[in-house]
């Protein structure tokens, strides 16, 4: 005889199906972030579990229980699968979060063209096989004023697409101050030995004259490159050879002068309080021959890398057969046009969200905080607002800070287990924590996300304020 605190054990037949488990209302959400196959493999997982444990249970756990298990076995299984987050870091560019975010005409135009057939390198005119869409060339003429452009996968490959195409076998003179590694692994010296070209430093870390690049010309030069720090400032005893000298320089020797902008910027930052960052119509018109950018900086728009400038440098570009391995695809090319045309359109500053994320006024992000806190402090969240910084990111004018309205909560328990609560809810929070505050700055939050930031904030407290 057994007694009663012993686990009796359960029968077998009273444990759900795979069906029945699919079809409640628990696992369907799984099913729809996860697949049939995935789902129904874990459930089977999950089950032979309980099977084997059977005898040695008090009773069979519920439908609830066991969707729970399941979910929790395919978080672990499957922890990088894509999902949207609210980015509460107030970083516009959050290189880890994807970068920009696309205006709702670049979407349209993706929704619109992406599940049919479009004349992608189609000339109607003459029925011909044409060149790749056309149309980026002429809106970047149209807004830069270049003679020429193309487009391919990101601004690396833009890079080296330019000195393999321009400068294999040969040297680009390039200054040691200039020698940056940008973000996650794009080294200036890395990519030029990567595309067979002999790097020729000149200057020194913090001093190069156009003199510098002049000496240093022979008859094995092949180009002039200057690159963007982009994430790097040097300050004090500095100076460098402006784009102009360059571009004068390159006239006298006949070389062409190329330009790694970076960001590619097509509006002035300093309308916004930020340093002015070099403009891509600004670098043409102090007279690089090639100007290269990323399309998902400043620009807003899908990840590219933007090339713009004379068109006999393009044409070698286009000819080469690196062009045809980092050519960019087709619903990026469709985005980047939709992206390009806000800019023409002049509402540019309304509809790509990165720039209408930098207008937002402190004032305009104070209001939202205000209303997103109510509702957390009526439910006992202790929220205040207070003053603080937002930053560009993404390589983008380091050091440089817009003023904003912060959200500080002041959680009961650890602040980082509440950033990791957050960072863990579905769809995730991202958030930083600044002296015990949990900081969450909605100048990088949709608007349409506020209240579900509410009940984001709300749930990651209370299970907090469970765990006590
Ligand atoms: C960001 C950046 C790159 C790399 O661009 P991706 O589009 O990320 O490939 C290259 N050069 C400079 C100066 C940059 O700022």
């Amino acid at each position: 005889m057994s007694r009663s605190d012993e686990p009796q054990g359960f029968s077998l037949r009273l444990l759900p199906s795979v069906e029945k488990l699919l079809a409640s209302p628990e696992i369907m959400p799984l099913v729809a972030r996860y697949s049939h196959t995935l789902v129904t493999r874990a459930i089977q997982q999950v089950l032979a579990e309980l099977r084997r444990d059977a005898p040695v249970r008090h009773a069979v756990p519920s439908k609830k229980d066991i969707a729970a298990q399941v979910a929790r076995l395919l978080n672990a299984q499957w922890p990088g699968f894509l999902s949207h987050v609210v980015n509460a870091t107030g970083i516009i560019l959050h290189t880890n979060l994807g970068r920009a975010p696309l205006s709702s005409g670049a979407l349209e135009a993706i929704a619109r063209l992406g599940g049919t057939y479009l004349n992608l390198e189609s000339d109607l005119d003459t029925g011909e096989r044409g060149a790749r869409t056309p149309e980026l060339r002429r809106l970047l003429n149209a807004l830069t004023g270049a003679e020429d452009a193309l487009a391919v996968n990101n601004n690396a490959a833009a890079v080296l697409l330019i000195l393999v195409a321009l400068a294999h076998g040969k040297e680009a003179i390039v200054s040691r101050g200039e020698l940056v590694q940008i973000g996650g692994g794009f080294r200036v010296p890395e990519i030029m030995a990567q595309s067979g070209v002999i790097l020729r430093e000149v200057g020194t870390t913090n001093r190069t004259s156009v003199g510098d690049y002049a000496q240093a010309i022979s008859g094995n030069t092949a180009i002039l490159l200057k690159v963007h720090p982009s994430n790097f400032i040097q300050r004090g005893f500095v100076c460098d050879a402006s784009l102009a000298e360059l571009a004068e320089l390159g006239r006298v020797y006949s070389l062409p002068v190329v330009y790694d902008l970076g960001s590619g910027a097509l509006l002035d930052s300093a309308v916004y309080g930020l340093r002015h960052e070099p403009t891509v119509q600004e670098a043409l018109r102090d007279g690089a021959d090639l100007v290269s950018f990323s399309g998902d900086k400043l620009l807003g728009g899908p990840q590219a890398g933007i090339v713009v400038g004379r068109s006999s440098c393009v044409q070698l570009l286009l000819k080469h057969p690196f062009f045809r391995v980092a050519r960019l695809d087709k619903l990026s090319s469709v985005a980047l046009a939709a992206t390009l045309r806000h800019y023409l359109n002049n509402d540019a500053v309304e509809q790509v969200p990165v720039w209408r994320m930098m207008a937002l006024t402190p004032s305009e992000i104070a209001r939202r905080a205000e209303a997103v806190a109510a509702p957390l402090k009526a439910r006992g969240v202790m929220a205040e607002i207070r003053e603080g910084c937002s930053l560009v990111g993404g390589g983008s004018l380091p050091e440089e800070t817009l003023p904003t309205a912060l959200l500080a909560l002041k959680p009961n328990g650890n602040p980082e287990d509440f950033v990791r609560r957050l960072r863990l809810a579905d769809p995730p929070l991202i958030a930083r924590i600044e002296d015990g505050r949990v900081l969450l700055d909605l100048r990088t939050v949709m608007a349409e996300q506020d209240n579900l930031i509410v009940s984001l904030v709300i749930e990651a407290w209370l299970q907090g304020v469970g765990n006590c």
